[in-house]
């Protein structure tokens, strides 16, 4: 398998999804436009805890 990293949102699905746990997917960071919805703010902040 390979992962093209412009596409990549580090979402981890393929991780979960993976019946043998042969993918580790680490989010470093969260690339996002700004917003003033709270709860995509709280979406957000729960993806980089
Ligand atoms: S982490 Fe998400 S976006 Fe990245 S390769 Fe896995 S399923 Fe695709």
């Amino acid at each position: 398998m390979s992962v093209k990293k412009e596409y990549c949102i580090s979402c981890g699905a393929c991780a979960k999804g993976c019946p043998n746990g042969a993918i580790t997917v680490t989010r470093t960071a969260v690339n996002c436009t700004p917003t003033k919805s709270e709860t995509w703010i709280d979406a957000i902040n729960a993806l980089k805890n």
